[in-house]
C-alpha cells in the first residue's frame, strides 16, 4: 500500500463514545501508518489517555455538558448537546490549526458530530464523515424514515432487505417525536450529502443490497474499510480497565465450550434480569465468562444483587469481570458462543473469529445487527426474552443442539469471507488505497 508524505495532515473529530472512540482510534492508527500525520479533536467527555498514543496530537475542546444532560443517559440527547455546545469550540480550534500548520489535507469526523461537516464547508476543507454502525443505518434512519408508505416499501422489496424487518424498525424510529430526534436527523442527512466520501466500518459482502441503495441515496463514494480492529496495530482505547485474568480461566476451559456474555459499554438491565441472567447461566451447565460493567444494573454498584447460592452452584464454571479485552476473548480457542447486545463493533468482531452469538438488542441500531444476524447471515439466535428458562433453552440450542451445527458452519464462512476482504486485493485494502488517493487529491 502506498505511503503519503509526513506533511499530509488529517484532523479526526470523535464522538465521545465507546463504540465510536475505538473505530476512530483504529482509523487513525491505520492513516498515520500511511504517512498521515494526525489531530485528534475530542469533546471533555470520555477524553482518550494521550499516552496510549504518542504519535498523535490530541486536543480537548470543551463540552459543556450538565450533570443532568451527562446522568441522563439519553444517547440521542447527548449527542445533540454535543453538537450544539461542541460547534463553536470546534471551529476555534480549527482556525488554531490552520493558522499554525496552514494546511489540512482533510477533517474526518464521527457521522454523529455532524457540526463539524458545517464548519469544514465553511473553511472550505474536505469533510470526510466515518460511519461506525452498518451502512444500512445511512438509509433507515436519514432517508427511509422520510419516505411515504409507498415508496418505503417499493424501496425493500428484495430479499434482503425484507428479512431484515425495516418496517419495525422504521416504525420504532417514527415512534421517537423529540425535537431533538428530528433535528440530529435531518442535520446528519445534510452532512452526509455534504460530505467528500462516507467511510463505513464494514464490509460490502455483508451488506450487499442495503449498500447499493445508500449509493443511490448519497452523492458521495461509499467506502468500506472494515473490519478496522483487524487491520490497525493493537490500540489500548478501552475507558473501562480490561481484566486479564479472564483470560487464564478461559485456558482451562475445553475448546469452544465458553459463552461469552456482554452488553457492551451502554445497555442497563435492572436487578431482576440480572437474577434471571445469572440462573439462565447457571442451568445452562455452559461454562460462562460474564462482562457486567460497574453501574450497568441499575440500582447497584456491580454484582452485590446476584442472588444466594448462585456461586455455589456455578464454582469454577463462571467467570464474572467488570470489562474483558473482547477480541483477545472472542479469538480465543475455548470460546464458542458470545450473547451480545449487537452493537456494531461487537458484531465485526465476531463475525472476524467466526463466533456465533445470542443476540439480546436493547436500542438503537442494535435491532437492525440482530436482524442481519439471525435473519440475513443467520449465525446466530434471538433471546426473546430474559427469562431464565428461555436463557438456558436458548444458550443449548445455539451451542448444544444440532440446530447450532449449521449456525455455526455459517459463522465460519462468514469468518473466512472477512478475512478475504484484509488480502492485498481484498475489498477493504483496495478502499483504504482509493480513501488516501481521494484524500491527496482533495487537498492538493
Ligand atoms: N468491549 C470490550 N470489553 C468488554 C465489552 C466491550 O473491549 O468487556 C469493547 C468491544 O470490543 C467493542 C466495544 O467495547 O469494541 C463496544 O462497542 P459496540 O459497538 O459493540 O457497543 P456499544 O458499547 O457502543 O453499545
Amino acid at each position: 500500500m502506498e505511503k503519503q508524505q509526513k506533511s499530509s495532515h488529517l484532523v479526526l473529530v470523535m464522538l465521545p463514545f465507546q463504540g465510536h472512540m475505538t473505530p476512530m482510534l483504529q482509523l487513525a492508527s491505520i492513516l498515520h501508518s500511511k504517512g498521515f500525520s494526525i489531530t485528534i479533536v475530542h469533546p471533555e467527555l470520555n477524553s482518550p489517555n494521550p499516552s496510549n498514543h504518542p504519535e498523535f496530537t490530541f486536543v480537548s475542546i470543551p463540552d459543556k455538558l450538565t450533570e443532568s444532560q451527562l446522568s441522563d443517559k439519553n444517547v440521542t440527547g447527548l449527542v445533540w448537546s454535543l453538537n450544539k455546545t461542541c460547534a463553536v469550540p470546534l471551529r476555534q480550534c480549527l482556525e488554531k490549526i490552520l493558522h499554525s500548520h496552514h494546511h489540512i489535507a482533510a477533517l474526518i469526523y464521527d457521522t454523529q458530530m455532524y457540526c463539524a461537516q458545517t464548519i469544514a464547508d465553511d473553511l472550505g476543507l474536505p469533510g470526510i464523515t466515518l460511519r461506525t454502525s452498518a451502512a444500512t443505518t445511512l438509509l433507515l434512519y436519514p432517508v427511509f424514515s422520510q419516505l411515504d408508505e409507498e415508496d418505503f416499501m417499493s424501496e425493500i422489496k428484495s430479499p434482503e432487505l425484507q428479512a431484515l424487518h425495516l418496517q419495525r424498525l422504521r416504525a420504532l424510529l417514527s415512534q421517537n417525536p423529540a425535537k431533538e430526534m428530528m433535528e440530529i436527523r435531518v442535520e446528519l442527512t445534510n452532512a452526509l450529502k455534504s460530505s467528500l466520501a462516507i467511510i463505513v466500518n464494514s464490509m460490502e459482502f455483508l451488506e450487499l443490497e442495503a449498500l447499493s441503495k445508500v449509493k443511490q441515496y448519497f452523492p458521495a463514494p461509499i467506502i468500506t474499510i472494515g473490519p478496522l480492529h483487524k487491520l490497525a496495530p493493537a490500540i489500548c482505547s478501552s475507558l473501562f480497565t480490561e481484566e486479564d485474568k479472564c483470560i487464564s480461566w478461559l485456558n482451562k476451559q475445553a475448546p469452544k465450550s465458553v459463552i461469552y456474555v456482554s452488553l457492551g459499554s451502554m445497555a442497563s438491565i435492572d436487578r431482576q434480569e440480572l437474577i434471571e441472567i445469572a440462573w439462565g447461566l447457571s442451568n445452562s451447565k455452559q461454562p460462562f465468562l460474564w462482562v457486567v460493567r460497574p453501574g450497568m444494573v441499575r440500582g447497584s454498584e456491580w454484582i452485590e444483587s446476584l442472588p444466594n447460592g448462585f456461586e455455589e452452584s456455578v464454582g469454577e464454571r463462571g467467570c464474572i469481570v467488570k470489562w474483558a479485552p473482547q477480541t483477545e476473548v472472542l479469538a480465543h480457542a475455548a470460546v464458542g458462543g458470545f450473547w451480545s447486545h449487537c452493537g456494531w463493533n461487537s458484531t465485526i468482531e465476531s463475525i472476524c473469529e467466526g463466533v456465533p452469538m445470542l443476540c439480546k438488542p436493547f436500542f438503537g441500531d442494535q435491532h437492525l445487527n440482530t436482524s442481519y444476524i439471525c435473519n440475513v447471515w443467520k449465525i446466530g439466535l434471538e433471546l426473546q426474552n430474559l427469562e431464565r428458562g428461555n436463557i438456558e433453552r436458548t444458550i443449548k440450542r445455539l451451542m448444544v443442539d444440532m440446530e447450532g451445527n449449521d449456525i455455526r458452519k455459517r459463522a465460519m464462512d462468514l469468518k473466512e469471507k472477512a478475512a478475504f476482504c484484509l488480502v492485498e486485493e481484498g475489498s477493504t485494502s483496495c478502499s483504504f488505497n482509493g480513501l488516501t488517493k481521494h484524500i491527496s487529491s482533495a487537498s492538493a
